[in-house]
């Protein structure tokens, strides 16, 4: 369900229970800023998903809520997952879904990174 309104962070949203090391993930980068695993439902060739360590609802809350260095070492780290992954060549897309028009499912901050094969249209089409 997409998320409804940005009320308090959740500690046992399903990434938090990742970063503690409470569920399982296919890992392929982590660093003091950063985690980054692949998504369990993949859209793309390559999906994975880079996720900050600081405790934020969205893209809105960690771009307000934290701080400098959290931030750039977050993007550095999705550049350096992004480079790891082999994908710089070929190329790859970022995305972050923010609220409820975007379907934000889980309520904290990440970055979706898809790869290994032609991506297509940015977005679907409305019906209509
Ligand atoms: P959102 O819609 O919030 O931008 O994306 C959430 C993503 O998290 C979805 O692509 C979904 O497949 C993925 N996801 C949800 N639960 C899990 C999980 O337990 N493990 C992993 N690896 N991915 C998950």
């Amino acid at each position: 369900m997409p998320v409804k309104g940005l009320g308090a962070y959740d500690d046992q949203n399903i990434f938090a229970r990742i970063l503690r090391g409470e569920i399982p993930c296919r890992k392929v980068f982590e660093d003091q800023f950063a985690l980054a695993f692949h998504d369990i439902n993949p859209q793309a060739p390559v999906h994975v998903l880079v996720i900050p360590r600081h405790r934020s609802i969205s893209f809105a809350d960690f771009t307000a809520n934290a701080s400098q260095a959290e931030i750039a070492g977050f993007f550095r780290a999705v550049g350096a997952v992004a480079r790891e992954l082999g994908l710089e060549a070929p190329g790859y897309r970022l995305l972050a879904n923010m609220g409820e028009d975007s379907g934000q499912e889980v309520p904290h901050f990440h970055v979706h990174l898809f790869g290994g094969q032609p991506l297509g249209p940015m977005l679907a089409r409305p019906a209509g």
